[in-house]
């Protein structure tokens, strides 16, 4: 493999710190529930309850570990869920699907819900075995005070990969010590690559306003990391495709940025988070 270099020096462990990001693509379209897509009619089985939000108060500790600072009183009617994006196996090998399971469904709660991190809509994951599903259920409507910036239009990918080296605050130390870079500094090395905002899945985070803070795993205490990243605006970045930029999925997150999913490497069901930025 070509070691990487900086400044013209090898520097030992950048080649390890390159991620190979699937890049969706979102494009408009008419996706059935047997596809991978945003915002498209999901492969939820009939029989099933329709998910509501997680964030009740107290929020429901197995969806996400987003440290919410409030919720939906659960004497009063808590909010149906409504269909993100739904990734298949056989599209994203890549994603890390649990035994016995092959596609990824997450839901948003479309309304806002503030955590210590991020203020944004309230998000589940299922990680379902379609094989299961006999008869699919019809959505109910979206609540009636929903957020149209959480209501995504249907799309289609059009994916490709492209090779990502994170912002500095992912940087590991001993990266950190080759290049340099003094501790607190804020701004990568000059002539680093940049990390723009697209929707994809792994990769690095493109922190924006904040960065990487608080992301250990509640149950076993490992770094999580970078699964899904749902951008309010696909940013043009050279990946060498002939696809829509734009805003195609219709959705806007908290200062135009993107909504990440982070997961944990030792076992992905165990409780996720999500960072706005
Ligand atoms: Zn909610
Ligand atoms: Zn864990
Ligand atoms: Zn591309």
């Amino acid at each position: 493999m070509r070691q990487l270099t900086y400044d013209g020096m090898p520097i030992p462990g950048l080649n390890d710190l390159v991620r190979t990001a699937i890049r969706l693509h979102p494009a408009p379209g008419v996706p059935g529930p047997d596809e991978s897509h945003f915002g498209g009619p999901l492969l939820w089985p009939s029989d099933e309850p329709w998910p509501e939000c997680p964030v009740t108060w107290p929020p429901d500790p197995d969806a996400s570990d987003d440290a919410w600072a409030g919720g939906h009183p659960l004497d009063e009617p808590v909010p149906a869920m409504v269909g993100a994006a739904q990734f298949f196996r056989d599209d994203f090998p890549e994603l890390p699907f649990p035994e016995g399971t092959d596609v990824l469904q997450m839901l948003f709660c479309p309304m806002e819900h503030d955590s210590l991190h991020h203020q944004g809509p309230a998000v589940r994951l299922i990680w379902r075995d379609s094989g299961e599903v006999r008869d699919v259920a019809e959505p109910p409507p979206a609540p009636e005070d929903a957020k149209a910036a959480y209501l995504p239009e249907p799309c289609v990918f059009e994916p490709c990969s492209i090779d990502e080296l994170p912002r500095l605050c992912d940087f590991p130390a001993e990266t950190r010590s080759a290049l340099g870079i003094p501790e607190g500094a804020g701004d990568e090395p000059e002539g680093w690559p940049e990390l723009d905002h697209y929707s994809k899945i792994g990769g690095w985070t493109a922190w924006g306003a904040t960065d990487r803070s608080e992301l250990g795993c509640r149950e076993c205490g490992a770094e999580l990391r970078q699964t899904i990243a749902l951008a309010t605006e696909e940013h043009e970045v050279g990946c060498g495709c002939e696809a829509d930029e734009g805003e195609p999925a219709g959705w806007t997150f908290s200062r135009q940025g993107a909504l990440n999913v982070f997961t944990c490497p030792a076992d992905v069901t165990h409780p996720f988070k999500v960072r706005i930025d």
